[in-house]
């Protein structure tokens, strides 16, 4: 076997393509190409790789130099503990969003039961999760993407959490006053906001990250017409831009919610909002 083919070898071959890219993602890259802890790897160093290891972890770190997250090139991202299958046709889960789904676990007490709705599910993970927390309530989830419901449905089955999907645009499928709790993550960027042409963003789904000009749109939408599919005094809860916290709370004021509360993410930023629906309207 020939020395360019050692671990060692290929890390510096990798290092060498891109200096800029932290070793340690080199390092994480091919340890999952190998199926070995990243510890193997050090003890290893001097061990060959077989020419199709190696050519694969080539191939996939090429595609991590362009800037593709890594959650797209190994196909999965833990989220709340869990591992999520994704693909380039859902948003990399984040942990912005484990804020969201720990709120939500808070205004649904262990026993409650009733209809949860995750409005643009995506990959899944706040649904499912939501689901393997709070196995007794009724959880559905929508997306207007065949190719993300694939995605959440493989992750429910793979978690064994029961969730309904419903293929859809928002609650166009949902009776009045037929939700117990809506949760959501929606787009909320602007379409000129310039991060979505840097880094990983350029690599996910536009549909799931911009929502109009002001980023507000569908934030907008999302609370007029939870005003009319949530029960009397039901929660909603969702994810916004950390710059968004005045203009959310305005737009929940203005649809009649009461009990408005904006939480922060693990940098300190305002990024989830809740509010109730008032008992009588
Ligand atoms: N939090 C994501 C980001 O800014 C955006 C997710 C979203 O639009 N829902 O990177």
């Amino acid at each position: 076997m020939a020395e360019s083919n050692t671990i060692n070898a290929l890390l510096v071959a990798a290092q060498r393509e891109a200096p800029a890219i932290d070793p340690l993602d080199a390092q994480i890259l091919l340890a999952w190409v190998l199926v070995r802890s990243r510890a193997w790897l050090y003890a290893h160093a001097r061990d060959p790789v077989d020419g199709t290891a190696a050519a694969r972890f080539l191939a996939l770190w090429r595609r991590r130099c362009e800037g593709e997250p890594y959650a797209y090139l190994v196909g999965e991202r833990e989220f709340y503990g869990r591992s999520f299958r994704v693909t380039p046709a859902v948003l990399v889960p984040r942990a912005d969003t484990e804020c969201l789904l720990e709120a939500a676990l808070d205004c649904w007490p262990a026993e409650a039961s009733g209809t949860v709705v995750d409005a643009g599910t995506g990959s899944g993970a706040l649904a499912v999760s939501f689901a393997l927390e709070r196995p007794q309530s009724k959880i559905i989830a929508i997306d207007l993407s065949a190719a993300a419901l694939a995605v959440a449905q493989t992750n429910a089955r793979n978690l064994g959490a029961r969730v309904d999907f419903v293929r859809g645009s928002w609650f166009d499928a949902f009776a009045e006053a037929s939700i117990d709790l809506l949760i959501s993550n929606p787009p909320y960027l602007s379409s000129d906001d310039p991060h979505l042409t840097e880094g990983g963003l350029a690599f996910e789904p536009l549909e799931a990250l911009v929502a109009g000009p002001a980023g507000l749109e569908d934030i907008e939408h999302l609370s007029r017409e939870a005003r009319r599919v949530l029960r009397p005094a039901s929660w909603l809860l969702f994810e916004h831009g950390s710059s968004q916290g005045a203009a959310v709370r305005e737009i929940l004021i203005n649809n009649g919610f009461i009990k408005i509360e904006t939480r922060f993410d693990l940098e300190g930023r305002e990024r989830i909002s809740m509010a109730q629906k008032r008992a009588l309207e």
